[in-house]
């Protein structure tokens, strides 16, 4: 048998103002994921004269598909500095494992020409049948959400549930986990999904409004805690910290996704992008305080409502434990 090993390298590239991602194969015999090296003239990450970038293997998954692994990797110079593109540096130096993190991911599945799935004929019925819907005439793409949450557990990514969404052809997945591998295996998770709805001929779309009228935006709500926030909270603790949040929330919105502003209209159970709120419940606010918090004597965790689907989740990470710690 060969002992080469077939590692799958993922990193992200220099596109704005979201990143893409991109991946290649390398076949080696190293028991560990050495560094590698790309063309990042091809990636805006590096002009055609001087175009090495490099890869250092940050986070290693079991392949689900067809490498041996997974590399997950950061992007430095090829004089071996931060590469500007990358935003995982600054999270990892902010970040530990006491905060833990539950991102929402909402996306929609499309065909050829980027129509939703089940858009085919036009404009389908409008939204009410389809969230946790079940029935062909309801619901668009299951078997690879389905696919893609066998891959991911199998990965060691903790998908905690899929749902169909509100829109026909929408879906969601909840991605969990700990300190700088939350958002390791958020962008590793809809790397997975890409490279499964490839199979089907099928695509990915993760803008935050890819169907204009009445039809629901796609988010990435997301849920964090730390130490305090889960064993030693209190009213007073909560209320503090949505107030910090609010005092910098021009700042958030720039770190939570392009094109926001379509989604947070203050319709389809958002706050309005320049308006900042939060409230017990609510699902209209800005943060929401969830009633498991309240009802656990103000011990859990938090929901900031705010990013879209599209978001970058180091950048996530930087805005809230950089303000809140
Ligand atoms: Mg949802």
């Amino acid at each position: 048998m060969s002992d080469m090993k077939v590692l799958e390298y993922i990193w992200l590239d220099g596109y704005k103002p979201e990143p893409s991602l991109r991946s290649k194969i390398k076949v080696t015999k190293d028991e560990t994921p050495p560094d590698w090296s790309f063309d990042g003239s091809s990636t805006q990450q590096a002009e055609g004269g001087s175009s090495d970038c490099l890869l250092l293997p940050v986070q290693t998954y079991d392949g689900p598909l067809f490498a041996d692994s997974l590399v997950m990797c950061e992007v430095q110079t090829g004089e071996h500095e931060t590469h500007v593109s990358n935003m995982r540096a600054a999270a990892a130096k902010i970040v530990t494992d006491e905060w833990w993190f539950g991102f929402e991911q909402e996306y929609f599945f499309t065909d050829e020409k980027g129509e939703p799935l089940g858009w085919e004929n036009g404009t389908p019925r409008p939204q009410g049948d389809y969230y946790c819907g079940v029935g062909a005439s309801n619901v668009e793409g299951r078997e690879i959400s389905e696919l893609h949450l066998e891959a991911c557990l199998e990965a060691g990514i903790e998908l905690t549930g899929t749902n169909a969404e509100v829109a026909l052809g929408q879906w969601e997945y909840q991605c969990f986990g700990k300190g700088i591998k939350a958002a390791d295996d958020l962008w590793v998770s809809r790397y997975l999904l890409y490279k499964i709805a490839e199979d089907f001929g099928v695509g990915v779309n993760i803008h935050p409004k890819p169907k204009t009228g009445d039809w629901n935006g796609s988010g990435m709500h997301t849920n964090f805690s730390n130490d305090e926030m889960r064993t030693n909270g209190s009213e007073s603790l909560y209320t503090s910290l949505c107030e910090k949040l609010g005092k910098v929330h021009d700042d958030a919105i720039i770190s939570y996704g392009s094109d926001n502003d379509m989604r947070l209209t203050g319709l389809h159970e958002t706050q309005s992008i320049d308006k900042f709120s939060y409230g017990i419940s609510d699902r209209g606010a800005s943060i929401r305080i969830p009633i498991h918090t309240v009802e656990h004597n103000w011990n859990g965790y938090l929901e900031d409502r705010r990013p879209a689907s599209n978001a970058d989740p180091y950048r996530i990470i930087n805005h809230i434990v950089g303000t809140l710690s």
